[in-house]
């Protein structure tokens, strides 16, 4: 298939960009950054766009940087580029964890963090661990720049925060409690494939008693799913196989899981449980150490 006809604009700078939004916000205009979710989506016919924005010129977007207890990631960076920046390694582990699930070298070399979640496909692994981590997102248009949490920032299958005249131009995350440990874990089909279930989680313990954990679990609703039940067992506890068999258990009590074709509910609860409890040990395994 090839798409439907649209109109190219290829912005040399951000401004020039934001005014492009501004001026087509009432045509189905569309950002272009890696194309490796549009572009199957315009061939398929699943979007029309008629006016196409590409960013690709806007170099400014792509970097990873210290912001004090933050750690910026530029919305054009590409994949591979997060996945094994060394900024990333050290204080953002859980999101180079994850990126090894996330579709192949290829296509990790062309789509960009901003794009992954902007396409926000309630299985993509980023988006968890954006989740569990509080990240913020900066969205602008010429209208002025807003600052929007993981919470508010993913509404749903295919939906976020970000409005046609706007711009993703960065996402912020939280340096980690020094004392975390972080484990992230997936069920696909296939390597390379998006989740059936992931579980992404951060403990940080001091002599076997947790000071604090962040989970999130993808692929089991409309959008990656906090994991506060979970949480709420965890925080205060003294490590046990116990208390993490309930904390799991805890949680999964509190989703609905879906049947989809070929894959039951129970499959998916029965996966969640399992990952819930794998990582929340080899999470809190690490805590204290080097992941
Ligand atoms: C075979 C295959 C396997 C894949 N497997 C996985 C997987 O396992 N896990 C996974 O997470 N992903 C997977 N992907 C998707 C991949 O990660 C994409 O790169 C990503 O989802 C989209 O990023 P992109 O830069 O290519 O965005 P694009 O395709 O260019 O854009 C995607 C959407 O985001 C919008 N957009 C892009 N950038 C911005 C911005 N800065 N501000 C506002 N809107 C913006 C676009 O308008 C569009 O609506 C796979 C893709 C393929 C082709």
């Amino acid at each position: 298939m090839k798409p439907a006809p649209f109109d190219y604009r290829r912005p040399a700078t951000k401004a020039e960009a934001l005014r492009l939004l501004s001026d087509h916000r009432d045509d189905d205009a569309k950002i272009l950054a890696g194309g490796q979710s549009l572009v199957p989506m315009m061939n398929f016919r699943m979007a029309q766009p008629t006016v196409i924005i590409d960013i690709n010129l806007l170099s400014d977007l792509a970097f990873v940087e210290e912001r004090g207890e933050c750690i910026a990631i530029g919305a054009l960076t590409r994949h591979n580029d997060v996945m094994r920046h060394p900024l990333v390694g050290a204080h953002v582990p859980l999101l180079a964890m994850a990126y090894e699930n996330v579709a192949h070298h290829t296509i990790r070399n062309r789509g960009t963090i901003g794009g992954n979640v902007v396409h926000a496909d309630a299985a993509s692994e980023v988006p968890a661990v954006l989740t569990a981590l509080d990240a913020e997102f900066v969205i602008e248009s010429t209208e002025g720049v807003r600052v929007v949490g993981a919470d508010d920032f993913f509404l749903g299958v295919f939906t976020t925060a970000v409005e046609t005249h706007e711009l993703l131009v960065e996402i912020r995350i939280p340096r980690p409690n020094a004392r975390a440990g972080v484990s992230f874990e997936e069920v696909s089909l296939r390597k390379g494939d998006f989740a059936i279930v992931s579980v992404a989680v951060e403990i940080a313990a001091d002599d076997g008693q947790i000071e604090s954990a962040r989970i999130a679990i993808g692929g089991v609703e409309e959008r990656a799913l906090r994991a506060e039940a979970a949480e709420q067992a965890l925080v205060g506890a003294s490590l046990s196989d116990d208390v993490i068999q309930a904390a799991a258990a805890a949680q999964i009590d509190a989703i609905s899981f879906f049947d989809a074709p070929g894959l039951s509910a129970a499959y998916r609860r029965d996966t969640a449980k399992a990952l819930l409890e794998r990582n929340i040990r080899a999470a809190a395994a690490r805590a204290g150490r080097m992941n």
